[in-house]
Parts: structure tokens; C-alpha cells; sequence
């Protein structure tokens, strides 16, 4: 009989969301594996639950994972937890949830704070279709692609930021998303827990100082109805239409201003999506 792989959310910051059936899990499991061990070992300490603990990071995750895989062969169970929230959302877990399901093991969520989630709720922004893209890069050229790349899907975007990326990535979306709606949701469930609404062009003139601290969620408004309704109906992207345009022999210049009007977009916001996507 194989063992059981627990993925156990724990709080984002305050500790009063920690739910009743992670603490059962985190006290019945032979182990408990997780990014800190002195961080982790603090939280249960807290709940007085004493454990064995092992260190699970992306550093020794590989390593790590066969090991945690050993233990499961012998029918042993573990509780995999992260520094906060979610295990495996934007922190390791996935290859001991991959290992684990190839040997036939069981895996079960104990579900609590996801960051991202309580940032699109509280920021006014649709709910009903969302995109989570983990952290954008932090190469500018990089980051702006991957932009380039979200531009035209059509649902609410999530990104995770760190303080000092914040101001340079805001630049980044402005320009290549153009003027959308927006919030930066901080240290959510803290005590200086704070979201802060704007336009990206509003949200970069606040934050241009760097003047930022804690834990960010970027929350990023959908490409207008108008916009998406040309992407949907040509099926393209704006660059490949500029593309195809050019390749019926129109000029670069008429081409950017046709796509950028069949895409409801100013020239300048067009030629900068088209700049992102080389
Ligand atoms: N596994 C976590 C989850 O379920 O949300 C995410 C871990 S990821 C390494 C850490 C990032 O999550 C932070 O840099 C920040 O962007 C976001 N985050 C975590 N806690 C947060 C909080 N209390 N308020 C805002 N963002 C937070």
C-alpha cells in the first residue's frame, strides 16, 4: 500500500487562516516536507504540533523528490507545505505531485489561501475568466514578450511582483497592454494589507518612486470587448496580421495603422505590441 501526499495551504500572512484539516494533517503525517524548515517549524510550534520536518526547495527539489518518493513506496505519508499559501501555485510540489501519481500514490489538497485569488476578488476586477502568469520575467525584454504574449487574452491577468520590480513592470504594461484598469493588492491579510486601484498609467505615476514594500499581486484588466470581439473574429494575433497585411504587399506603416484600427487600438499602442512580439 502506498503512502499519501498531503498538499497542505497554510496562511498568506495572518495565521488565523490556517483551517482546522490542515493542522489534523500536519499532526497525523509521518513527515512534513517544506521550503523552510525554520520557517515551518515556527508555525507548527505555534499550533504545538511537533514533526518531523525536511527541507523541499527548488534547490534540492529534484534530489529531494526521490527520496519523498522512497518514503511513499514504503506507505508513508507527507505533508507537503510551501513558505505560504498554496504548495506547487508559483512554489515547489509538481514533481513529487508527478512522482507520487506515477508509483500510485494518492494526492490530496487541504485547499487555504491562495495570494492571487484573494487579490482578484478584492479588486473589482471580472471574475468570471481570469489568467494567472506566476512572476513576468525579470529581463525587460523578456518581461514585455511575455506581455506581448497575454495582450489579447480575454480575462482578468494576475502576476505576482516582488517591491522592487513593481514600478518597472507597471512601465512595462502600460506600454505593451496599453491604458487598462488595474490594482496592486499588498500584503493582503496583514495588518497593512492595502489594494490600491488605478489605470496602469495612474498606477505608474504612483508607484515611479519604488517606494513599495511587501508582498504584491498585480491584478490587470482584460483587453476591451471591442478589441477581443476583432481578435476572436480574425483569429490572429496583431503582429500576424501586420504580417499578413504586408504579405499582400500593403506597406509596414499602412499595415500597422489598418491592424491597429481593426484592433481598436492607438498606432502608438500597436506599433509597441508589435515592437514586444519580435
Ligand atoms: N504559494 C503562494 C500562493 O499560494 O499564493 C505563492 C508563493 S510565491 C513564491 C510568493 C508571491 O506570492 C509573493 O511574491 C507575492 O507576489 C504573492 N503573495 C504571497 N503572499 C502575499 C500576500 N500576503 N499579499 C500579496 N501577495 C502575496
Amino acid at each position: 500500500m502506498r503512502g499519501i501526499v498531503y498538499l497542505v495551504a497554510t496562511p498568506i500572512g495572518n495565521l488565523a487562516d490556517i483551517s482546522k484539516r490542515a493542522l489534523e494533517t500536519l499532526a497525523a503525517v509521518d513527515l512534513v516536507a517544506c521550503e523552510d524548515t525554520r520557517h515551518t517549524g515556527k508555525l507548527l510550534n505555534h499550533f504545538n504540533i511537533k514533526k518531523k520536518l525536511t527541507s523541499y526547495h527548488e534547490h534540492n527539489e529534484q534530489a529531494r523528490t526521490e527520496e519523498l518518493t522512497e518514503f511513499l513506496k514504503q506507505g508513508k505519508s507527507i505533508a507537503v507545505v510551501s513558505d505560504a499559501g498554496t504548495p506547487a501555485i508559483s512554489d515547489p510540489a509538481l514533481r513529487i505531485v508527478q512522482r507520487a501519481h506515477e508509483i500510485g500514490a494518492k494526492v490530496v489538497a487541504i485547499p487555504g489561501a491562495v495570494a492571487f485569488v484573494s487579490a482578484l476578488i478584492v479588486s473589482g476586477l471580472p471574475t468570471d475568466s481570469f489568467f494567472f502568469g506566476g512572476f513576468l520575467p525579470s529581463k525587460k525584454n523578456e518581461r514585455r514578450r511575455r506581455l506581448a504574449e497575454v495582450s489579447n487574452v480575454p480575462a482578468t491577468l494576475l502576476f505576482y511582483e516582488t517591491p522592487h520590480r513593481l514600478s518597472k513592470s507597471l512601465i512595462d504594461c502600460l506600454e505593451v497592454l496599453g491604458n487598462r484598469k488595474a490594482a496592486v493588492a499588498r500584503e493582503l491579510t496583514k495588518l497593512h494589507e492595502e489594494t490600491i486601484l488605478g489605470t496602469l498609467e495612474e498606477l505608474t505615476e504612483k508607484f515611479s518612486s519604488g517606494d513599495i514594500r511587501g508582498e504584491i499581486v498585480l491584478v490587470i484588466d482584460r483587453i476591451e470587448i471591442a478589441n477581443q470581439k476583432s481578435q476572436i473574429a480574425n483569429e490572429k494575433s496583431l503582429p500576424e496580421r501586420v504580417a499578413e497585411l504586408e504579405n499582400e504587399g500593403i506597406d509596414r506603416k499602412l499595415a500597422l495603422k489598418r491592424a491597429a484600427k481593426e484592433f481598436g487600438l492607438p498606432r502608438s499602442e500597436a506599433y509597441r505590441i508589435l515592437q514586444a512580439g519580435k
